[in-house]
C-alpha cells in the first residue's frame, strides 16, 4: 500500500528508536555502495538509507543512481556519521522507476537560475525551488487564512471579461474567430458578433469591478486568481501571467485600507517565519552566496530573516505623493542626475527607479504613498476635494518597487459619470458596475498585491520568473 508511506519531514522530528518505517522518494546521491540521499520534496533535509554491503544484489544497487525513485522500507536508527540524527537501515529497497543519472539534466553541481529556468519541469527537485515553491503554498493558504479569519468571502471573479475599461491595449484578446477569414463588417472592421460570446472578449487584467459588485453585498470579500497582462515589460518584476489578491471593502476609507494592507502583509510575512522557518533559512543563505559576487555598493544591508524581522516590527512610512516627488527633487541622486528619468516635478509618474530610491535609500523600509494626481490613475479611484489628485495608494517594497495598488473607489455617482466621460471611458458598457453607485452606494476600498512580488519579496528571489512554477513572459511560453 502506496498510502503506508512516511514522509520525510515528518519522520525526521521522531527519535530514532528502531522503529519500522516505508519512504519513497527521489536518489540525490548514493555513495560508496552504500549512503544513499533520499529526498521526497517534503523538505530540502535528505534521508540517508543504509544499503549494507553485500546485503543487497548488485544489479538492484545498479539501479540506484540519481534521480531514481525508490521506496525503501527499513529501522530508523541513530546515524553514526556527522550532518544527521538517523539513518535507515534498508531491509527492502524497490526502484519504483529508473533514472539515467548521465542523460538526467540536474548534475550534483550548482547550476545557474538561468539554467534551471530552462529545465523548468525538473527545478523543483532542487533544493532552492524546493524551498521557493513551499513558502509559494504556504503563503497562499496564509492568504486564506487571514481573510478567512476576517469573515471575507472569497469570490471567484471572471477570467474571460468582455470589459476592456481598465487595461485597453494590454489584454489578450479570447476568439474562436477563423485568422486567415475572419468576418467583417461593412466597414472593414472585424464582426465580434460572430464570436463566440457575440461580442470581443478577453483576459481579464484584474478582478476589482466585479469585486466591488461583491463588497457592495457582502461587506468585505477578496479574491485570488490569475490576471494577464500583454504589456511587453521584459523586467524582473513583470509576468504576462499573474496571480492577484484583491480585497475589497465596503465601509472603509483610504486610511482603512492602507491599515487592512500593511497587517495582511505582515500576517503573511509572519506566517511564513513561523512555518518555514527552515526553508526560510536556506533561502536566505542563498541570496547571501548570490551577493558575494556583487560590488559591497549593490549588496543588500540586511539578511533575508534580518529584513523580514525588520518589516515585521517597524510601521510602514506613510506619505504622500507631493511629499515624495519633493524628496525626489531635494534629493542627491536627483541633482547628480542619477535618475534615468529626471524627476520633473508634481504630475509625473514615478518610475520603478524612483520608488526604489525611495524605499531603498531614503527611506529604508517599506512606504505607503498615497494622494496621487487624477491623471496617472484609474477612473474608478475616488477624487479629493482639490480637484487634483484622488484617494490612492501604492505600497513599494525594497528590492520589488510597487507591491501593492489600491484606493478608495469614487462612490458618487455623477462624479464617477464625469470622470468616465472625461477619460472616454463608454458608461454603456459599465452599466451594470454603475448600478452599484444607483442602489445603496456606500464608501468602499480595496486593493490588489501582486503574488508573485509578495513571494519574490519573502524569499529573496530576484527574478519574478523564479517564484511561478512556469513563467509566461515575452516570447515564452514553454511548459
Ligand atoms: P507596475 O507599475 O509595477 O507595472 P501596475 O501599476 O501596473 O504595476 P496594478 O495595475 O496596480 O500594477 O496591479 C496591482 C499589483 O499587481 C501591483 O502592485 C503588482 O504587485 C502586481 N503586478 C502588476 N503588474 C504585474 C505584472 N506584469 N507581473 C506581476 N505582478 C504585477
Ligand atoms: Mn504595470
Amino acid at each position: 500500500m502506496f498510502n503506508k508511506r512516511v514522509k520525510i519531514k515528518e519522520l525526521l522530528t521522531q527519535e530514532p528508536q528502531g522503529q519500522e518505517v516505508t519512504v519513497m522518494g527521489w536518489v540525490r546521491s548514493f555513495r560508496n555502495s552504500q549512503f544513499i540521499a533520499l529526498n521526497d520534496g517534503s523538505t530540502n533535509n535528505n534521508l540517508q538509507i543504509v544499503a549494507e554491503l553485500g546485503k543487497f544484489d548488485e544489479q538492484l544497487l545498479k539501479r540506484v543512481t540519481t534521480s531514481a525513485s525508490l521506496k525503501v522500507t527499513g529501522a530508523v536508527v541513530p546515524s553514526l556519521g556527522k550532518g544527521q540524527k538517523m539513518d535507515l537501515k534498508a531491509t527492502t529497497i524497490e526502484v519504483l522507476g529508473d533514472s539515467d543519472a548521465e542523460k538526467y539534466p540536474l548534475q550534483p553541481k550548482k547550476h545557474s537560475l538561468e539554467f534551471l529556468r530552462e529545465i523548468a519541469h525538473l527545478r523543483f527537485r532542487t533544493n532552492t525551488f524546493g524551498s521557493v515553491f513551499r513558502v509559494r503554498h504556504s503563503l497562499a493558504y496564509a492568504i486564506h487564512k487571514f481573510f478567512n479569519d476576517k469573515g471575507f468571502v472569497h469570490m471567484h471573479t471572471p477570467i474571460i471579461t468582455a470589459s476592456d475599461a481598465e487595461g485597453a491595449g494590454e489584454m489578450f484578446r479570447v476568439t474562436t474567430l477563423p485568422f486567415n477569414n475572419p468576418p467583417r463588417n461593412e466597414d472593414g472592421s472585424i464582426n465580434f458578433k460572430e464570436d463566440f460570446f457575440g461580442r470581443a472578449t478577453n483576459l481579464t487584467v484584474s478582478g476589482q469591478l466585479e469585486g466591488e459588485l461583491g463588497a457592495t453585498a457582502y461587506g468585505d470579500i477578496y479574491t485570488f486568481g490569475p490576471t494577464f497582462r500583454a504589456e511587453n515589460s521584459n523586467t524582473t518584476r513583470h509576468l504576462a501571467e499573474f496571480w492577484m489578491i484583491e480585497p475589497e471593502m465596503a465601509f472603509y476609507d483610504l486610511e482603512d485600507n492602507m491599515n487592512l494592507a500593511e497587517e495582511f502583509i505582515k500576517y503573511i510575512i509572519q506566517y511564513a517565519m513561523d512555518n518555514n522557518r527552515e526553508d526560510l533559512e536556506f533561502l536566505s543563505q542563498r541570496l547571501a552566496e548570490e551577493e558575494k559576487q556583487l560590488p559591497q555598493d549593490k549588496r543588500s544591508e540586511m539578511g533575508l530573516i534580518e529584513k523580514l524581522e525588520f518589516v515585521l516590527k517597524n510601521n510602514f512610512e506613510r506619505l504622500t505623493y507631493t511629499e515624495a516627488i519633493d524628496i525626489l527633487k531635494e534629493s542627491n541622486h536627483n541633482k547628480k542626475k542619477k535618475f534615468q528619468y529626471p524627476v520633473t516635478g508634481w504630475g509625473m509618474d514615478l518610475q520603478s527607479e524612483h520608488e526604489r530610491y525611495l524605499v531603498e535609500r531614503h527611506f529604508k523600509k517599506p512606504v505607503i504613498l498615497s494622494g496621487y494626481p487624477k491623471e496617472i490613475k484609474a477612473f474608478y479611484m475616488r477624487q479629493n476635494d482639490d480637484g487634483k489628485t484622488v484617494a490612492a495608494m501604492d505600497i513599494l517594497a525594497p528590492g520589488i518597487g510597487e507591491i501593492v495598488g489600491g484606493s478608495q473607489r469614487e462612490e458618487r455617482l455623477e462624479k464617477l459619470e464625469a470622470r468616465m466621460k472625461e477619460m472616454n471611458i463608454p458608461a454603456e458598457e459599465l452599466w451594470w458596475y454603475l448600478d452599484t453607485r444607483r442602489f445603496g452606494t456606500v464608501p468602499h476600498a480595496g486593493f490588489g498585491l501582486g503574488f508573485e512580488r509578495m513571494v519574490q519579496f519573502i524569499t529573496g528571489m530576484t527574478n519574478i520568473r523564479d517564484v511561478i512554477a512556469f513563467p509566461r513572459t515575452p516570447k515564452s511560453a514553454e511548459f
